[in-house]
Order: structure tokens, then C-alpha cells, then sequence
């Protein structure tokens, strides 16, 4: 390796949290969602180390899929938006995937089918029926749901018993009436389809699986906290089991003294209120790491913790060592990861953990431990 910056990806830790998944949520299955990359961990190593821990993962869109199976992922997987047009719609039952329906359109495409033609060669997929419970994104709405679940139910391409899912807008909440109300409609609609005891249902995220015990469904579909990282805004005891999967890391690449009223980087946005020693760090927007941290954000410089001084550029950052003891060319920096949460480093930056590790862009290289 040459430039010293790289994501360190601890696939222990991700085994870890899918243990930790399946404590919180004991009755449901896990479905682990690898979407957007499995949100920049990587993620065809990312399944293919929990592939035997979980029972299934879920991506955003076909092309996410395909390139799972195509590594030789195994496991079922589910489309989160469903398909975007017919062709999709039917490479997906092609490929055996399993479809949300999210929208009165999906279940239009669904009976453009040429049914027969497909009959012969492929097998009915599973198809999840999402309903809109106050989260107002995708769903169709409560009183629709009968309807189209009786669509689904009776589709010859569609397995019987489609699961009915939901998503809940503020599961990171404590003690919500908003999340209650969710719930509520929800169990109010599944009691009033026919068979409802045949029905499987899915419902909790991270937050709802660690915090909402009356969530708990067939299927849970953790993302954030498979990465080890907590989706709440405040202590939890969960979250305290969780280990950080990504660590950005880099080394040190210049020290250098400067006096009283120095100015550090483009803008010259900081200034030195005393006489101080400045690290160079080569990690910067062309990264990942965000531009918007703001003089302060914290930096772990061989372990303890320094404020970054100036603006991010594309390629560096500047860090105000003056503080710190020992300190040398070629020092081990951690942006964010084991020793330093990644939702402290995102709060100096007005942004959330998530986006954090999902925006990296692949230009610090993985590396796998
Ligand atoms: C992304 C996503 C999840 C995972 O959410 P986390 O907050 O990361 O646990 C679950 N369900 C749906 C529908 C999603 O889009």
C-alpha cells in the first residue's frame, strides 16, 4: 500500500452483530440488509461471511441482486422497491427473487405478465406486500391492502401467503406515540384479512427490533446495527453490545509548528490561538470523510483524541496535535470505527452515522480482517 488511508472491515464483529440481531428479535427470522454496497462495508464479502448466520438479505434494486447471486450468494433475497418496470419485474421471478409490492403500478406490471410463458420454467416467488402505516414513502395505503393482497394471493406466479410488511419512521424515537399508532393500524389491518394467522408479517429496523418489543414479526430486517453501529441518538443497552464494523484508518504524513495567529488550510478558516504542531492526515471529501466536519470534530491520533482544525480538503485534513504526547511522521489516525463512533464523528458534521459509512467511495481501499 502506498497512500496509508483504508477502511479496515472487521467481518467478526459483523458476525457479532448478526448474533446480537437475532438476540434482540428471538421469534423472527433475520433478514440482513446489504443494500448500497451493505452500506459501504462491501457487499459480496459482507454475505458471504454472514450467509450461514442469517436468513436472508435484502438489496434496493435487481442489479444489487444480481450481483450477489452472481458471486454465488445463495440465501434468498429481497428486492426492497420491488421492480421499476416489466422486464425487471420478470427477470426477478427468473431469478427466483423475492418482490416487494410497494404500489398499486407493481401489481399492474404483475398482471401484464405473460404468465404462461413464465409458468413452465420458473417457480412462484414469494411477493411482500408493504403498506403505508404513517411513514408516507412507499406502501400502499391501509385501506387498499385487502385488495391487493387478494391480487397477490391469487397471482399463479406468486407463492401463497405473501408476507405483509411495513416500515416504521421514527423506530429510533424512544416511546413514541407515533411508532405505537403505526403499530397499531398495522396489527388492526393484518386481523382483518382473511387467514390472517397464515400471514407472515415484517416490521422492525434496527431500531424497531432493539427498542419496540410489540414489533417483533416473522421476518426483522436489521441494517445499521449489523454494522455494529446504533441507529438511536441516545444510550441504549443494545447498542452497547454492538461492535463497529469499518474503521477508517491512516497514518500521519507531515507535523509541522506553527506560531501564534497561523492560519491552517483553504479558506484559512482556523487559526492557532497559540503556538501549535499540526498533523496532516491524507484522508479527505475524495473519500468519504465529510466536509462538512466542522474545527473540533474528533480524531484519534495513536489512540487519543485531537481536533480537526481547518477545512477538509479532497485529500487531507489537518489535525491540531498540540496536545498530544509523542507524536510522529507516520502515526497511526482513526477517522472513525472501533475506538471512535462513527455517529460522533456524523453529529460535527449535521449528519447521521449512515451516511457516513455508506458515502465512502472506495477510493480508501477494504481491507478484510
Ligand atoms: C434500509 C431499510 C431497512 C434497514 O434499516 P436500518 O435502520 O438500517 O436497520 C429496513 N427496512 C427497509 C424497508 C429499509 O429500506
Amino acid at each position: 500500500m502506498t497512500r496509508p488511508t483504508y477502511t479496515e472491515i472487521d467481518l467478526a464483529a459483523l458476525r457479532h452483530n448478526c448474533h446480537i440481531a437475532q438476540q434482540a428479535s428471538p421469534g423472527s427470522k433475520i433478514i440482513a440488509v446489504v443494500k448500497a454496497n451493505a452500506y459501504g462495508h462491501g457487499a459480496v464479502t459482507c454475505c458471504h461471511t454472514i450467509q450461514n448466520h442469517v436468513d436472508m438479505f435484502a438489496v434496493s434494486s435487481l442489479q444489487e441482486a444480481l450481483l450477489l447471486r452472481t458471486a454465488q450468494i445463495t440465501l434468498p433475497i429481497l428486492l426492497l422497491e420491488g421492480c421499476f418496470d416489466l422486464p425487471e419485474l420478470e427477470a426477478a421471478i427468473q431469478h427466483g427473487f423475492e418482490v416487494v409490492f410497494h404500489h398499486q403500478y407493481q401489481l399492474d406490471m404483475l398482471a401484464k405478465i405473460d404468465t404462461q410463458a413464465l409458468a413452465s420454467s420458473v417457480r412462484p416467488i414469494r411477493a411482500w406486500l408493504k403498506v403505508d402505516t404513517g411513514m408516507h414513502r412507499l406502501g400502499v395505503p391501509v385501506d387498499d391492502a385487502a385488495k391487493t393482497y387478494a391480487q397477490l394471493q391469487s397471482h399463479p406466479l406468486i407463492a401463497k401467503n405473501p408476507v405483509l410488511m411495513t416500515h416504521l419512521a421514527v423506530s429510533d424515537e424512544l416511546r413514541s406515540d407515533y411508532t405505537l399508532m403505526q403499530l397499531r393500524q398495522f396489527q388492526l389491518l393484518l386481523e382483518s384479512l382473511p387467514n390472517s394467522e397464515h400471514i407472515p408479517t415484517s416490521i422492525g429496523n434496527s431500531g424497531g427490533m432493539m427498542d419496540w418489543p410489540q414489533c417483533q414479526s416473522d421476518w426483522a430486517r436489521p441494517g445499521i446495527m449489523i454494522y455494529g453501529i446504533s441507529p438511536f441518538g441516545h444510550n441504549h443497552p443494545v447498542a452497547d453490545k454492538l461492535t463497529p464494523v469499518m474503521s477508517l484508518r491512516s497514518k500521519i504524513i507531515s507535523l509541522r509548528d506553527v506560531s501564534m495567529g497561523s492560519s491552517v488550510g483553504y479558506g484559512c478558516n482556523w487559526r492557532a490561538s497559540k503556538a501549535s504542531k499540526i498533523a496532516i492526515v491524507p484522508v479527505g471529501y475524495g473519500d468519504g470523510y465529510p466536509r462538512h466536519a466542522k474545527n473540533g470534530t474528533p480524531v484519534l491520533v495513536n489512540g487519543q483524541r485531537a481536533p480537526l482544525v481547518g477545512r477538509v480538503s479532497m485529500d487531507m485534513l489537518s489535525v491540531d496535535v498540540t496536545d498530544i504526547s509523542d507524536v510522529d511522521i507516520g502515526d497511526d489516525v482513526e477517522l472513525w470505527g472501533q475506538n471512535l463512533p462513527v455517529n460522533e464523528v456524523a453529529k460535527h458534521a449535521d449528519t447521521i452515522g449512515y451516511e457516513l459509512i455508506t458515502r465512502m467511495t472506495g477510493r480508501a481501499q477494504r481491507i478484510y480482517c
